[in-house]
C-alpha cells in the first residue's frame, strides 16, 4: 500500500480523564474490539490471571494508579487505531504532556456520576494548546447518573468546548435500557452482564417504532418529548468545528458493561483526523511528504524486566519506517541503523517491519537518545514543542551501602531520561540531587532504583528552590560565569550545565547579573 493510503487509514489518539473514570476499563474494552485480545481484562490484569506489563511497580497497585504509560495498536474496522495511555496520577503530567504532543485526537472519558473533574479541566487545557479535536464518552450509565442536560451543559460551561450528541442515553442504573443514534435514528439495547465479549448490536429502527411502545411500554413518550427537548437545545455535529477542537461528539454508555465503547470507536475512525503535520525549526511536515522524520516524545527503562533496555518512542511524522533503514539523529549528526525498532500491539512487543505517520516505534536506546530527539533521513531540522520542565521539587539522594555508588548513578542517569525527574550533579562536591516536578516521583525513584538496580537509596533535605538550563553564546562571558558561580552549578543527566539556585532571590540576583546567561526554564533539545 502507498504512504498516502497507509496515512489515510491511520488514528492515533489518547484518553484523557479524572482517575477512576474509566480510562482502563475504556481501553480493555477498545482492544477487545481490536481483536487485540482473546477476552478483556488484561490491561490491569485484573482477575484475569493474566499479569500487567509493569508488575515491577507494586506502588501502582498500592496506589490504585497507573504509573506507565504504554501504546498500543490495533485495527478497527477500516482503521488502524494508536492508543497512546497516559499515566492518571498529576505527578505525572509532565509525562502527559509530552504524550499528547503525540497524538491527533484525545478521548475525553467522564464518570457520569460526578461530572466535570479538576484532572480532566488541566487535562482539556494541555490539549487546547494545540486545538487537538475532542470526543466525549458519558460513563457508567448503569449506574444512577447526574442529569444528562446537565452534564453537557457543564463540558460546554467548564470546559468551553461546545457538545453534540451522537448518541442519547436511555434511562440509566438499573434502568438503563440502551442509547438512541440520532443520526441513524436507531435504538441500540443494552444488555447488562455482556462486559466481556462483543456483543451483536441489538437495533430498533426509528423512534416510531411500535416494537419500541412494547419494550418501554409507558416511557417511550417520554423518550419522544426529551429527544425532541435534546435536538431543539443542542448543537448538531459538525466535522469542522470538531476538527478545530471546538465541538465534540458526545457518546453514552458503560465501559464496564462493554456498551457505547464500539459508537465512539466508530466515531473516532469516521471522524477524527489522520496523522496530522508538525512543525520543526525549519519547516512544517506534513504527513505524506517525502522521507522519513519522527520525534520522540517518552524514554522508558526497564520497560520489560526480561529485557533490561531503555525504550525511546518516536512518532512517525513523515515517510515509511524500514526495518534495517538508516536514520538521521540529528541532534548529535550521527547515522544509525534501526534494525530492531519494536511496535506494541496490545501491549506486546515485537519487532516491526515498516511503520507509517502516526504510528509509535519503539527505538533501543543505550543512552545516546533524549526526549525531543528528531531522527531523519539525513534532512537536519529539529521537531519543536516537547519541552522538559524545570523541577520544582528538590532532594539529596544518598545511598545506604556506599560501595554502589557506581549502580546509584546510572540508575539515576537511566532514568532521568524518561524526563519526570532529573538528576543534578554539583561541579563542586559530589552530592546527587534528584529534581521532581512531583512529590510521588520521589518515591517512584527509590522504588526502581531497588527493583531495577539493586540499590537501596534514601533522600535528605537539600536547600534547592529551582533549577535553570544554562545557555551562553559568549564563551569568554560562559567561562567567567562558570568560574564565579561554580558553587551553584551542575551538571543534568545528559550532561547539560544547569543552575542550582537555593532561592528564587539568588535566581533573580545572578540573572541580572549575568545578563549574558540565558537561564532556561525548560530544557527543549
Ligand atoms: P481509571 O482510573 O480511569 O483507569 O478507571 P478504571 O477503568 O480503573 O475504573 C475505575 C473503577 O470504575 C473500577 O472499579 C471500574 O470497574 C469502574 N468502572 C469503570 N467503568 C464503569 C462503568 O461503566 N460502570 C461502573 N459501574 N463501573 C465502572
Amino acid at each position: 500500500m502507498s504512504i498516502p493510503a497507509e496515512v489515510a487509514k491511520r488514528r492515533t489518539f489518547a484518553i484523557i480523564s479524572h482517575p477512576d473514570a474509566g480510562k482502563t476499563t475504556i481501553t480493555e474494552k477498545v482492544l477487545l474490539f481490536g481483536q487485540a485480545l482473546q477476552k478483556a481484562g488484561t490491561v490491569k490484569g485484573r482477575g484475569s490471571g493474566q499479569h500487567a506489563k509493569s508488575d515491577w511497580m507494586e506502588m501502582e497497585k498500592e496506589r490504585g494508579i497507573s504509573v506507565t504509560t504504554s501504546v498500543m495498536q490495533f485495527p478497527y474496522r477500516q482503521s488502524l487505531v494508536n492508543l497512546l495511555d497516559t499515566p492518571g496520577h498529576e505527578d505525572f503530567s509532565e509525562d502527559t504532556y509530552r504524550t499528547l504532543t503525540a497524538v491527533d485526537s484525545c478521548l475525553m472519558v467522564i464518570d457520569s456520576a460526578k461530572g466535570v473533574e479538576d484532572r480532566t479541566i488541566k487535562l482539556m487545557e494541555v490539549t487546547r494548546l494545540r486545538d487537538t479535536p475532542i470526543l466525549t464518552f458519558m460513563n457508567k450509565m448503569d449506574r444512577e447518573i447526574r442529569d444528562p442536560m446537565e452534564l453537557m451543559d457543564e463540558v460546554e460551561n467548564v470546559l468551553k468546548i461546545r457538545c453534540a450528541p451522537i448518541t442519547w442515553p436511555i434511562g440509566c442504573g438499573k434502568g438503563f435500557k440502551g442509547v438512541y443514534h440520532i443520526a441513524n435514528d436507531e435504538i441500540i439495547l443494552y444488555k447488562s452482564g455482556q462486559g466481556h465479549t462483543i456483543q451483536e448490536r441489538r437495533v430498533i429502527k426509528g423512534l416510531d417504532n411500535p416494537e419500541l411502545d412494547t419494550l418501554l411500554g409507558g416511557s417511550v413518550q417520554d423518550l419522544r418529548d426529551e429527544l425532541e427537548l435534546v435536538q431543539g437545545a443542542s448543537n448538531e455535529f459538525d466535522r469542522e468545528a470538531f476538527l478545530k477542537g471546538e465541538l465534540t461528539p458526545v457518546f453514552w454508555g458503560t465501559a464496564l458493561g462493554n456498551f457505547g465503547v464500539d459508537h465512539m470507536l466508530d466515531g473516532l475512525t469516521d471522524w477524527a483526523p489522520t496523522p496530522q503535520p508538525r512543525q520543526t525549526d525549519d519547516r512544517q511536515v506534513t504527513a505524506t511528504d517525502e522521507g522519513f522524520s519522527g520525534f520522540v516524545f517518552k524514554i522508558q527503562a526497564n520497560m520489560d524486566p526480561k529485557h533490561r533496555d531503555r525504550v525511546a518512542f518516536l512518532r512517525i511524522v513523515s515517510g515509511k519506517y524500514q526495518k534495517g533503514m538508516k536514520m538521521h539523529h540529528v541532534r548529535i549528526g550521527k547515522d544509525v541503523n534501526i534494525a530492531d525498532a519494536l511496535t506494541f500491539m496490545a501491549g506486546d512487543r515485537s519487532a516491526v517491519e515498516e511503520a507509517y505517520p502516526g504510528d509509535i516505534i519503539g527505538l533501543h536506546n543505550h543512552g545516546t537518545i533524549q526526549i525531543g530527539d528528531t531522527f531523519t533521513q539525513g534532512e537536519k531540522m529539529k521537531f519543536t514543542g516537547i519541552p522538559n520542565f524545570a523541577p520544582e521539587l528538590f532532594r539529596r539522594i544518598r545511598l545506604k551501602d556506599p560501595l554502589k555508588q557506581k549502580q546509584l548513578l546510572k540508575g539515576l542517569v537511566q532514568l532521568s531520561e524518561e524526563g519526570a525527574v532529573q538528576v543534578f550533579r554539583p561541579i563542586d562536591n559530589n552530592d546527587l540531587i534528584v529534581g521532581a516536578v512531583g512529590v510521588l516521583q520521589f518515591d517512584v525513584v527509590v522504588a526502581r532504583l531497588k527493583a531495577e538496580y539493586n540499590v537501596e537509596a534514601i533522600y535528605e533535605h537539600i536547600n534547592v528552590a529551582t533549577a535553570r538550563w544554562v545557555e551562553c553564546k559568549d564563551a569568554k562571558k560562559l567561562d567567567e560565569f562558570e568560574r564565579k558561580c561554580s558553587l551553584n552549578l551542575a551538571l543534568d543527566g545528559g550532561d547539560n550545565l544547569t543552575y542550582i539556585a537555593p532561592t528564587m532571590v539568588n535566581l533573580n540576583l545572578t540573572a541580572e547579573r549575568y545578563p549574558d546567561i540565558i537561564l532556561h526554564k525548560t530544557r527543549e533539545h
